[in-house]
């Protein structure tokens, strides 16, 4: 295993790819990274240093917790000031601040808040507790979602009514369309998500680069893959070569993950959603479909998910869709920082504002 890993850290060869993009010439290029492991990964080795000013690595929204809007973040809130009420969520989300305070404070004030590490712990909890009503929290992309799916399967074939879910489910396909047709970001190139991917497949990405005319690469997360798909990225932008390639095939096919999307269109359906910092795109998110609707906690418990503004000052919706940098906001390191986060992009171990703290860009 180490010598596998190894080989995608492999310095000399790192460095030949550094030679190459360093000799391009063209006219600027602005790449965007979608997911937010990549913009881990691409802060965490330095990799937007090594390569020339003519190229721009710009920061998608692909975070899950990051796109996830204040207004959902104040629904839980008020969910959990209900007695008898569990709300269970990823670690993640306790710490987003709504608008008058967050999970975490809930919690220490005496709510029912707990951490769990997958829907099913939320399910175990919903078994061992029958005289409560166990929420989950459920935020994510195509990668989380089918297991949260099979969760609520589950708790449907049980026969156990006093689960549910919160929904915030989002899809990538139209949030790429429209960041792709947004002319004023006017991006040269997706270096797509490597998980989604896996799931969903590499055709809608195609699609984006034959009909949107937009070049991608599905990369994998070690260094060497990010930098050779970014070097075939713009070898065949350069080219005129607006395709599609799958640079990270030992995970990811055309078709994707079948028996997960079956899982997923099983119990969620399409619906709109409301992306922070973004708005609301059409057929970009997941509601549970008839036959589950009564797992619907917004349902069950005449919660309204009304708009609520964002944090004064913060700049997240522009950091989501590549228009600013983490830098370019005015609380970036003075009154936000992962200790104290003011938006939800310095709260996730995936927001692109945690990733320029941690690694000082
Ligand atoms: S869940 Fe996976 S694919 Fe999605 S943003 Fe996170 S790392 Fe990227
Ligand atoms: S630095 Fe903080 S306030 Fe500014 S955009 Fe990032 S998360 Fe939002």
């Amino acid at each position: 295993m180490a010598n596998y890993i190894d080989e995608f850290r492999d310095k000399e060869v790192i460095q030949k790819i550094v030679d190459n993009l360093s000799n391009y010439s063209g006219p600027n290029l602005k790449i965007m990274e979608v997911c937010g492991t990549h913009t881990m990964a691409i802060s965490r080795y330095g990799l937007r240093s090594l390569l020339p000013k003519s190229i721009e690595l710009v920061s998608g929204p692909g975070c899950p917790v990051c796109v996830t809007p204040t207004s959902y973040i104040d629904s839980a809130l008020q969910l959990s000031d209900k007695k008898d009420i569990i709300i269970t969520t990823f670690g993640d989300m306790m710490r987003i601040p709504g608008n008058e305070s967050t999970l975490l404070y809930k919690k220490a004030i005496g709510n029912n808040v707990q951490m769990v590490y997958s829907p099913l712990n939320a399910l175990d909890l919903a078994r061992e507790n029958p005289d409560k009503e166990v929420v989950f929290l459920s935020v994510g992309f195509e990668t989380t979602t089918p297991v949260i799916a099979l969760t609520v399967y589950k708790a449907k074939s049980e026969g156990l009514n006093n689960f549910s879910v919160l929904t915030a489910n989002k899809t990538m396909p139209e949030a790429i369309k429209t960041l792709a047709e947004d002319s004023e970001l006017d991006i040269d190139g997706f270096i797509y998500p490597g998980h989604v991917s896996a799931i969903i497949g590499t055709d809608f990405f195609s699609n984006v680069a034959y009909n949107m005319k937009k070049a991608g690469v599905v990369a994998g997360f070690e260094p060497l893959d990010i930098l050779y798909s970014i070097n075939i990225l713009v070898k065949n932008i350069s080219n005129g070569n607006i395709i599609l390639e799958n640079m990270y095939s030992r995970i990811v096919t055309k078709e994707g993950n079948t028996k997960a999307q079956q899982k997923m269109y099983e119990v969620f359906q399409a619906a709109d959603a409301v992306w922070r910092g973004i708005g609301n795109i059409k057929n970009s998110g997941l509601e549970l479909n008839a036959e589950y609707e009564r797992f619907d906690a917004a349902k069950k418990f005449d919660i309204k998910i009304k708009a609520s503004p964002e944090p004064k000052g913060c700049q997240c919706g522009e950091v989501l869709k590549g228009k600013k940098r983490p830098i370019d906001c005015k609380l970036f390191k003075t009154r936000c920082t992962p200790e104290n986060p003011v938006g939800a992009c310095m709260v996730s171990s995936e927001g692109t504002c945690a990733a320029y703290y941690k690694y000082g860009e």
